[in-house]
């Protein structure tokens, strides 16, 4: 279905071509930009709308209990700090996780020896942070001076924010030249989005603002300055086993994976 175009518009305004409809049920209001390929939710929650969709999330997750995602996703946490450290990392690099949640990822990285910290924008979560973990997060990237960190990681954050285009131009900021950042987002293209279309989970999430196939992804890292873009087959399933480990990896092999992982340079 086409859509008259008008108010809306790509993040990248420079984009005017005709948006069409993402989805056909489901989450309707999901509209495509033909020129690059990002998805984006018709009409952006206001702040305290969101605030209110994280609150409502945070308690359904039992962030009290320790129960979140995140928590649950200890192996995943585990997953992650091995990779980052193993393939981003060397001896006095400074990591960011950016979106930390609760801060599963910046105490698992810790523990493993890195120079980690984080930002978090849920005061809620960096509340829990605080408490339970014993560490602080930041609650945004003012305060970080230019080229400060050499690896920021952005672990199923990209999908929520607000202002796509001015994060990730930020982001590009504090990262010291030649070092990296850690991309992992839902993929609209993947085998699940394609069978449950607007039925699909992760478009039913309401704080998923946005939705990437990988030339959209491509596309806007680049327009924020990064480059020699390279896809990583990884993906920390949840419950480790070499059934779903296979399956994983033939997904990525055929394109269809639910995740896209992506490791983007700043310029030297
Ligand atoms: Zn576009």
């Amino acid at each position: 279905m086409t859509l008259e175009v008008g108010m809306m518009q790509c993040p990248c305004v420079s984009h005017r071509k005709k948006l069409v409809q993402a989805f056909e049920e489901g989450e309707i209001d999901f509209r495509v930009c033909t020129e690059c390929g990002i998805a984006f939710r018709e009409r952006f929650p206001s702040l305290s709308e969101l605030e209110e969709i994280y609150r409502q999330a945070y308690v359904e997750e039992k962030i009290g209990s320790g129960n979140t995602n995140q928590e649950s996703g200890g192996y995943a946490a585990r997953s992650y700090a091995e990779f980052i450290r193993r393939s981003l990392w060397r001896t006095g690099a400074r990591v960011l996780d950016y979106g930390a949640g609760s801060g599963a990822l910046v105490e698992r990285l810790r523990a493993n020896g890195v120079e980690a910290s984080g930002i978090e924008f849920s005061s809620d979560a960096r509340r829990f942070c605080r408490e339970k973990r014993g560490f602080s997060l930041m609650s945004n990237l003012d305060e970080v001076p230019n080229d400060h960190f050499d690896t920021v990681s952005m672990i199923e954050v990209v999908e929520h924010l607000t202002d796509l285009q001015g994060t990730l131009v930020q982001l590009h900021r504090v990262i010291a030249p030649d070092g990296s950042l850690l991309v992992t987002t839902p993929n609209r293209k993947g085998l699940r989005a394609r069978i449950e279309n607007g039925h699909w989970r992760e478009a039913q999430k309401k704080f998923h603002l946005f939705l990437f196939d990988w030339p959209s992804l491509k596309f806007h890292l680049e327009a924020a300055g990064f480059h020699d873009l390279r896809r990583v087959v990884f993906s920390p399933v949840q419950r480790p086993g070499l059934k779903t480990l296979v399956a994983v990896r033939l997904m990525q092999a055929l394109r269809v994976s639910g995740t896209l992982s992506v490791i983007a340079k700043r310029s030297k």
